[in-house]
């Protein structure tokens, strides 16, 4: 990819981490301070429930019950999105890859872009916090035991996620119980590490 007059590009960042853990927050912040846009599949998901289409109709019952949408599925939706202009320059994803198989997907989807995961940063924060968290949001998807299924279903799925990006020297841990700038403000650091070009010694 090549770089921009704005600076270094800042290719496709992966935030991943449990329900709860901020991810949301920060994606919508490093969109605004990297200047590409956050795409969020939960956000993309409830919106088409909302609205009513055929894809809302198809995952409105998986979304309410915590699990998750098929790997097909969301591989049509992803690439659809990557798809448009405003990616040129990368994109924060946010909720995707959720599952190893969509990890593998992503590569294969961002080759054809001519783009690539620059980072991926795991958010971590200790589980009593999450389920505080969840409770104080009172999202509607988040009855006590929802919360605790979708918990469940990211240890099962989404941790393995981890393990596929660390093979490949791209996984970063933060710390996801401080401060949102603070938080911010470490996710950064990694992704500067990760596009700064490598001294030639
Ligand atoms: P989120 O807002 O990222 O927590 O996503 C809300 C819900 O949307 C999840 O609990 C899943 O049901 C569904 N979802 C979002 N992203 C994905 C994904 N990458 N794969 C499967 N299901 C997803």
């Amino acid at each position: 990819m090549a770089e921009s007059a704005r600076g270094i590009t800042p290719g496709f960042l992966v935030l991943f981490g449990p329900p709860g853990s901020g991810k949301g927050t920060q994606a919508a912040i490093l969109a605004e301070r990297l200047g590409v846009p956050a795409i969020s599949t939960g956000d993309i998901l409830r919106a088409a429930v909302a609205a009513g289409t055929p894809l809302g109709q198809r995952v409105a019952a998986v979304l309410a019950a915590g699990a998750l949408v098929d790997d097909g599925l969301m591989q049509e939706v992803v690439d659809e999105r990557l798809r448009a202009p405003d990616t040129a320059r990368g994109a924060i994803l946010d909720g995707f890859p959720r599952t190893v198989a969509q990890a593998e997907g992503l590569e294969t989807m961002l080759r054809r872009l001519d783009g690539e995961v620059r980072a991926a940063v795991l958010i971590s924060v200790p589980t009593e916090e999450l389920v505080r968290r969840a409770l104080l949001r009172g999202r509607g998807d988040d009855e006590e035991s929802v919360i605790r299924e979708r918990l469940r279903v990211y240890e099962e799925k989404t941790a393995p996620v981890a393990e596929f990006y660390r093979q490949r020297g791209l996984l970063a841990r933060v710390d996801g119980h401080r401060r949102v700038e603070q938080v911010t403000d470490a996710i950064v650091a990694v992704l500067e590490e990760a596009v700064a070009p490598r001294a030639a010694t």
